[in-house]
Parts: structure tokens; sequence; C-alpha cells
């Protein structure tokens, strides 16, 4: 007879409770991007207004120096307007480059907050991980034990009971033969006719729960 293709709950159960310590990395991981994400945002707006604000001191130095070279009054007027208009886009830029910063210095915190949370789950998913492989090594033990001995009781099951048993094997998650106890099956509890409890008892073929359909056995 083969070993089982009965796998213990405890191992079966296994891929999922690996699988949640991964979702939980994950979600941290995720959180952890957005946070590096928003702080990569802020520095692209930041380069871009430090862009603009120098485009506009390039042009204000290239207008002072044509208001410097001309001699006519109301261009020198003009160009003194356009100055006065280009240095207040600048300060407008610094304001908001100011702002900026200070966005930037809360998505910062936001991402050390974000890394340091990540970190510490990282350390605890780990540590569930390798209990996890643990246990499975020692179940996957207990598992081949089992089976090992699982083979020599087999061994001595008479071949002509052996597709029942197999068959009960597989629909009763192993457990196949239940003790007669106060007149009930062992394995499913119902109360058994007065028949089957005197066949049992009689051990001389085999008797079976009508009700789940066990093969039973009289304790000693
Ligand atoms: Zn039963």
């Amino acid at each position: 007879m083969t070993a089982a293709c009965w796998r213990s709950p405890d191992l079966e159960k296994l891929p999922q409770d690996e699988a949640r310590a991964k979702a939980r990395l994950l979600n941290d991981e995720g959180a952890e991007k957005q946070a590096h994400q928003a702080v990569l945002d802020c520095e692209v707006r930041l380069k871009r207004l430090e862009l603009d604000a120098g485009t506009r001191r390039t042009t204000i130095q290239r207008l002072k120096l044509q208001q410097f070279e001309t001699r006519k009054n109301d261009e020198y007027q003009a160009i003194g307007h356009e100055i006065t208009r280009y240095e207040k886009d600048v300060d407008d830029l610094e304001t908001r480059e100011l702002e900026l910063m200070e966005e930037m210095d809360v998505a910062r915190a936001a991402l050390q907050a974000a890394q340091a949370a990540c970190a510490h789950d990282r350390a605890l998913v780990e540590e569930d991980l390798a209990a996890i492989a643990q246990r499975r090594d020692r179940l996957e033990a207990e598992h081949r034990e089992v089976a090992a001995q699982r083979e020599t009781c087999a061994a001595q099951v008479p071949e002509s009971i052996l597709p029942l048993y197999q068959r009960l094997f597989k629909s009763k998650i192993g457990l196949v033969v239940a003790p007669l106890q106060d007149g009930k099956c062992g394995g499913c509890h119902m109360k058994l006719i007065a028949s089957t409890v005197v066949a049992a008892q009689a051990a001389r073929e085999i008797a079976r729960c009508e009700d789940c359909g066990r093969i039973l056995y009289v304790e000693e």
C-alpha cells in the first residue's frame, strides 16, 4: 500500500500563513514607495521653480544691460517696468520655493516613518517566515514518520479488505477504524444497531458503522 495522499491540516495551512505574512510586507513596501514618490515629486517641482526663477534672473540682467545702454528716456522707462514685472515673478517663485521646501520636509519625515515601519515589519515577517519554515520541517518529519508507521500497519491489513480500507482512508481523513464505545461508533458517535455490536464483538468478520462506514473494533 502506498503512503497516504492525506496531509496534516496544519501542513496544509502553512502556505496561507506565508502568503499572509508576505502580503503584510507588500503593504508596507507599497506605503514606502508612495512616500518616496511624494519626495521625488517635491524635488521635481522644486527643480522646476528654481529653473523658472533662474531664467527670469538672467532676463533681468539682460534687461538691466539694455536699460544701461539706451539713450531714449521712454525706452528706459519701458525696460524699467519690464524689470519690475520680472522681479515680482522671481519674488513669487521664491515664495513658492519656500512653501515647497516645507512640504518637502513633511514628505521626507513621512518617508522616514514609512521606511522605519517597513524595516520593523520586514524583520517581523522574516521571523514569521522562518518560524513557518521550521514548522513545515517539523510537520513534514512527523508526516514521514507517521507514513512509515502506517506502511507497517497497512502491511498487516488483509489483502481482501485493502480496497475498502483505502476508500475509507481517503473519505475519513485517515481515521479508518473506530473503537466500539458503549454501543456507539467511536468515529461518528452514532448509536449502532445490536447486530453490528455483536458482529464487532465476535470479530470474525469486518463490522462497519452503519452511519459512517468505518471499520469497528472492540478495545481490549
Ligand atoms: Zn460511525
